[in-house]
């Protein structure tokens, strides 16, 4: 979990980067991270602040992270953890039993062991 905010915090910064004008540009801004951005202020943030940004957005409930993955967006589409579908598959053969996690926009999806 920790490793993934991680890494999503990374790519929220490098994309802040990429768009480092982001709030005077025009560019079509992912819903998920709309809260975040919002909260930019007009100065590339730093790593620190980027963090507290985005513990404020899971706090108020504006970043709903995927409750057994991590997930706050698809990793393809970057639609909501909301618009997730999860169930559980069992492999006979291996006798396994996945947790598999679906985005019901684009059919990305990723599963972990039980
Ligand atoms: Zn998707």
């Amino acid at each position: 979990m920790t490793e993934l905010v991680i890494g999503l915090i990374s790519a929220v910064v490098s994309w802040a980067i990429t768009h480092a004008y982001y709030k005077r540009s025009s560019v079509n801004v992912p819903e998920w991270a709309k809260p975040i951005i919002e909260r930019l202020p007009e100065a590339p943030p730093s790593r620190d602040q980027l963090i507290d940004l985005f513990h404020e957005a899971l706090q108020d409930g504006e970043l709903i992270p995927d409750p057994n993955f991590g997930y706050v967006a698809c990793p393809r589409c970057k639609a909501p953890s909301t618009e997730f579908d999860t169930h559980e598959q069992f492999d006979e053969e291996r006798e396994d039993r996945y947790l598999v996690v679906r985005c019901k926009r684009c059919g990305w999806s990723d599963f972990t062991e039980l």
